[in-house]
């Protein structure tokens, strides 16, 4: 390597103050099914009097205060706080050139919704919250594989709360849960962090997680089903279970290769369909009259049969054309001639054919 280019390589090594976030991965890694998404984004919660404003996640077991939790990307971290029986939070930021998907969930029960359009964005949070064992500080640069502790059980099974925050999130105190506490859900006089409405957790800056690292994620997301597709299973055999995920869900029925089902609209199940939950996509299907959640990987897209228009060619040897038969008939183009010649090259005359075909029906 040239000197030059050596010396100003190590000065954007010492001066780039944040390595850009160019791949995010889930904050818990292991194997496919290991791990568990047990509460989504949105989701409301009985016990708190509103909605959840990130996804609670663990590895199978649950954990013991050891398991660990990993940043999602090359970031900083710019916030560490204690919430005492909470357990720390550490928030992250990214930056670097990054899509926010359009989300649009009605919960049908209340009628409440949120709705976000796609944005691209040169900056995101990520937060972590129930750690324990915090193994980063304040200002450290963390890689994808940066270790930040691990989670604990803030009361209520161990589990990590994380959320991604839009870049003009709304912030207060401690940063936990995240924005303004009159959006709060108050039981028992104390507020909760769980919002009263979908749409003001949304203003305040949160984000649905598994959508958002999936799709800043090298993968191929054109594979993504969508409501009402068919879909054939590929595996050898693959089932169906009650819950979108291999470990808690159980299995309703095996189904064999080249079974052939439908997606179906998943919002009254809790879940959003396309769920990234344990290192799985997760599709609400059925098949047959069963329906419940297969992992995208066994499945793929049965291609709809290719939409065929009818057309004919007229010349002067059909005469007088009645154009709303044709129609009627099923036809929905023509060929017709402008011009006609019978010399070499050429010679462009009127076609009065076409011209008759023009001035009364087109
Ligand atoms: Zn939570």
């Amino acid at each position: 390597m040239e000197k030059t280019r050596l010396i100003t390589l190590i000065a954007i090594l010492l001066f780039s103050s944040q390595v850009k976030a160019d791949d995010f991965d889930l904050p818990l890694r292991g194997i496919h099914g290991e791990l568990r998404l047990s509460q989504m984004f949105g989701n409301y919660y009985e016990a708190k009097g509103g909605f959840h404003s990130g996804e609670d996640r663990s590895y199978k077991g649950g954990g013991d205060g050891t398991r660990s939790v990993y940043a999602i990307g090359n970031g900083k971290v710019v916030k560490i706080s204690d919430l005492g029986t909470l357990g720390k939070l550490v928030a992250i930021e990214h930056i670097g050139s990054f899509t926010i998907p359009r989300k649009h969930y009605t919960r049908p029960t209340t009628g409440q919704s949120y709705l976000y359009s796609t944005e691209n964005v040169a900056k995101i949070y990520s937060v972590y919250v129930h750690l324990t064992n915090v193994a980063v500080v304040d200002t450290q640069s963390v890689t994808k594989n940066t270790k930040i502790g691990s989670y604990m059980d803030p009361d209520g099974g161990y589990h990590l709360h994380f959320e991604i925050r839009h870049p003009d999130t709304v912030h207060v105190g401690n940063w936990s849960l995240f924005g303004r506490q009159s959006n709060w859900a108050v039981v028992g006089g104390k507020n909760t962090g769980y919002y009263l409405n979908l749409q003001y957790m949304v203003d305040d800056g949160g984000r649905e997680p598994a959508s958002f690292i999936y799709a800043n994620s090298p993968r191929d997301i054109s594979i993504l089903f969508r409501t009402g597709d068919s879909v054939r299973v590929t595996w050898s055999s693959l089932n169906i279970r009650s819950y979108p995920a291999l470990w808690d869900g159980t299995v309703i029925t095996g189904l064999v290769q080249g079974a052939q089902g439908q997606v179906l609209d998943a919002t009254d199940t809790g879940f959003r369909n396309g769920v990234f939950a344990d290192g799985y996509f997760w599709w609400y299907v059925q098949f047959g009259n069963t329906r419940g959640w297969c992992a995208q990987d066994g499945l793929e897209r049965v291609p709809e049969p290719p939409t065929r228009v009818k057309g004919i060619d007229v010349s002067s040897f059909q005469g007088y054309v009645d154009w709303s038969e044709v129609y009627n008939a099923g036809y929905r183009f023509a060929f017709v001639r402008a011009s006609l010649g019978d010399e070499n090259p050429p010679l462009l005359i009127d076609d009065n054919f076409y011209c008759t075909f023009q001035e009364n029906d087109i």
